[in-house]
């Protein structure tokens, strides 16, 4: 299958009758591709393959309305790796990528087709859960929480400790739709997981 673009151009008598017409066909299959390929990469980060958080503003508004709209929850965590940057300045730079890549690769086969992970910023990443209640969203990320510090992973032959991760659940507020107060308590609630000594979730009921 190949997509083609038809460029009509119409020879008419002085009259502006209609006399005859040429059809141009374009094989336009390579622009497509290239275009969908440059809107992969503007909306994913490289590293990770989980979405950027440029895709995350723009998209997260939208998935507020539609869960408000349609009475459906909205759950949204944010996740950060426990002592990174010690990590990194053990194992190097290098090392720390692939745990991350790991954690990515992770995120993106655990999770359901409506989730949304993106990697928020440096270790920091953010799943959206549309439809998803705290309890289900907290069992499924209780799960991700686990497999994380069983991966053992291995950079240039040298084989790296467990990792650990502190998440942060919060469900939507009814008619809210104010993407920065919800990723607010969010991230509050990481730091509440980060306080009480990491490794752990901590999941905040909102009225
Ligand atoms: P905490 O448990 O409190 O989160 O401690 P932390 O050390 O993880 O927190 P901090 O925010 O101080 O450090 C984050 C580190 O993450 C710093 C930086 O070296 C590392 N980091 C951020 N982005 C990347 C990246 O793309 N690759 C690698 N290898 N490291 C990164
Ligand atoms: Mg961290
Ligand atoms: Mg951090």
């Amino acid at each position: 299958v190949i997509d083609v673009q038809v460029d009509w151009s119409y020879r008419r008598d002085e009259r502006g009758q209609v006399q005859g017409f040429i059809a141009i066909m374009t094989d336009i299959t390579e622009r497509n591709q290239m275009q969908e390929a440059l809107r992969e990469q503007a909306i994913h980060d490289a590293l990770t393959g989980l979405f950027n958080r440029r895709y995350l503003d723009e998209t997260l508004p939208r998935e507020l309305h539609r869960c408000q709209r349609g009475g459906e929850p909205l759950t949204a965590a944010m996740l950060d790796l426990d002592h990174f940057k010690q990590f990194n300045d053990h194992y190097g730079h290098e090392a720390g990528d692939v745990v991350l890549q790991a954690v990515g690769q992770l995120l993106r086969r655990s999770l359901r087709a409506s989730d949304m992970a993106c990697r928020y910023g440096g270790e920091e990443l953010t799943v959206v859960m549309p439809g998803s209640s705290l309890e289900d969203a907290q069992a499924r990320l209780e799960g991700l929480r686990q497999t994380v510090m069983q991966m053992r992973l291995r950079c240039r032959d040298v084989e790296l400790p467990a990792i650990t991760v502190s998440i942060g659940i919060v469900t939507a507020k009814s008619e809210e739709t104010d993407p920065t107060a919800l990723l607010g308590r969010a991230d509050a609630a990481l730091y509440r997981a980060k306080a009480q000594g990491r490794n752990q979730i901590v999941a905040i009921q909102t009225q």
